[in-house]
């Protein structure tokens, strides 16, 4: 069956193609490690992580590269500002090293716990710096870099385009140009290659241009082209990487090898919450552990993820979230039902099946059409009979999904010191003792389980 995607860089649904009838090789761009991924960032990841399955699903092999960008990544996602390694590093009194490792481990953590699949490879930029040395060495012989006092600078006006994900027109940009730094820039696109580092910098490295460091680009551009080549097939992010990250490695591998490095250019959009855009100052930025510390499994925050499509945007809120929570237990219910159910099923519900199958399949292979796929699994729940054949299609589908949809609750062990801290817990809320119901339900978090009270009494959730 043919799998379709939108392309940013045609800006049409295309017929996917791989270059390697086999296997399928991604480049996604991670995270920079300074501080806690937000669901936001999570939303990217599971849209990237849907992506792997539905091609697995339709049986190719992946090669899957992602990014740890722990230098480089300056404050503006430009070129300006502080490295947000090194703020973060002066703000929480550590070394860029330890806010890497610490910020690194927590958003594996997140990937985990969201059964978002690992990449075939994760590489550090801090692991690449012979590689993208050679990358902009590279890029001045072929004519499209330049140097200055500051740094290396990409020459966009070496180009035959700049600009051909996002659609900027250079010439219309010059006339109100954005006021400039670096007023040794040639032209105001230009971007940093390699920056040179200024006295005391924490994270620098020898270069024939003195001690430097990397500009955040470059990064995914040597890394991309090392284990996956020059030409590959899938390059996916969030949106907001369109308009300069993403633009500026198409420019940095036009200039090296004369190619634009990805076939299919996938983005995904925003995460919004109560309908506004997610920031510290509006005091709205969640994270995973919110989510859980609320109760609730963090599958749910995935499922709930599947009621819009990636392309457009979706709007937390914690009234969804109740929603896709009893919308999981429907799903798992529903399966327990059918693994147990004994009718037999005849022919016209043998067709029905296949017909929901592969309704189920051409929805994802649709441009990753989780809302509409998600109607088809929802027809199988429903299914007025109950038999194991249902239930291994509600697992088949799980294969993208990813929601346990076989976790049996009912069955769940509470070990006999949990059990009593439970206990515990209720006679103190009898005597309205809530100083002691939080220190229990504390103490329950720490050995991993989360309490949460409902209106049908105390739920446990973990172990
Ligand atoms: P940041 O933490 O802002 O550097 O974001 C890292 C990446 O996560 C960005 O490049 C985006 O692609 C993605 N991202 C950030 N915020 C959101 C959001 N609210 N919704 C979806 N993706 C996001
Ligand atoms: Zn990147």
């Amino acid at each position: 069956m043919d799998i379709f995607f939108y392309n940013t860089l045609t800006k049409s649904k295309e017929t996917f193609k791989p270059i390697d009838n086999k296997e399928v090789k991604i480049y996604s761009c991670g995270p920079t490690v300074y501080k806690d991924a937000t669901i936001g960032n999570m939303r990217t990841n599971l849209f990237q992580d849907t992506l792997r399955k539905v091609l697995k699903y339709n049986g190719y092999k992946i090669k899957h590269v992602m990014n740890i960008t722990d230098v480089g990544h300056l404050v503006s996602d430009g070129d300006e500002g502080e490295d947000k390694m090194l703020k973060s590093a002066r703000e929480e009194n550590k070394s860029p090293l330890e806010i890497a490792k610490h910020y690194t481990e927590l958003f594996f953590e997140d990937l985990k716990k969201l059964n978002i699949e690992t990449p075939e490879i994760i590489c550090k930029a801090t692991e690449h710096i012979k590689e993208m040395l050679e990358y902009v060495k590279q890029l001045i012989e072929n004519g499209y870099a330049y140097e200055t006092s500051t740094a290396i600078y990409f020459d966009v006006s070496k180009l035959d385009k700049y600009g051909v994900l996002s659609g900027i027109n250079l010439e219309e940009q010059k006339a109100g140009a954005r006021i400039e730094i670096d007023k040794e820039k040639r032209n105001p696109y230009d971007f940093a290659l390699w920056i040179k580092a200024p006295k005391n910098h924490l994270m620098k490295w020898d270069s024939p241009w003195g001690p430097s460091y990397p500009g955040w680009h470059i990064e995914c551009s040597a890394m991309g082209r090392k284990y996956l080549g020059e030409q590959f097939d899938i390059h996916t992010g969030g949106i907001d990487l369109i308009p300069t990250h993403h633009e500026n490695e198409i420019a940095q591998s036009k200039g090296a090898c004369g190619k634009i490095p990805a076939n299919y250019w996938l983005h995904g959009e925003y995460l919004l919450i109560d309908g506004r855009k997610m920031s510290k100052s509006l005091g709205n930025v969640y994270l995973l552990k919110d989510i859980e510390e609320k109760g609730y499994d963090p599958l749910v925050y995935r499922l709930f993820n599947y009621s819009s499509h990636y392309r457009n945007k979706i709007n937390f809120t914690w009234e969804a979230m109740e929603g896709a929570s009893k919308s999981l237990e429907r799903l798992r219910n529903s399966y327990q039902l059918h693994i147990k159910g004994t009718d037999i099923l005849n022919e016209e519900d043998n067709n029905k099946l296949i017909e929901l199958e592969e309704n189920f399949h051409k929805a994802i292979n649709d441009d990753m059409n989780m809302p509409l796929a998600m109607s088809f699994v929802w027809e199988v729940v429903r299914f007025e009979k109950k038999s194991p054949e249902i239930a291994n299609l509600l697992l088949k589908f799980d294969t993208i999904l990813s929601l346990e949809i076989d976790k049996d609750i009912e069955k769940q062990e509470i070990p006999e010191e949990i059990k009593q801290l439970l206990e515990e817990r209720k006679n103190a809320r009898e005597q309205k003792d809530w100083k002691k119901s939080d220190e229990i339900r504390d103490i329950l978090k720490q050995k991993g389980y989360i309490v949460k009270d409902t209106k049908n009494g105390v739920e446990i959730k973990g172990g």
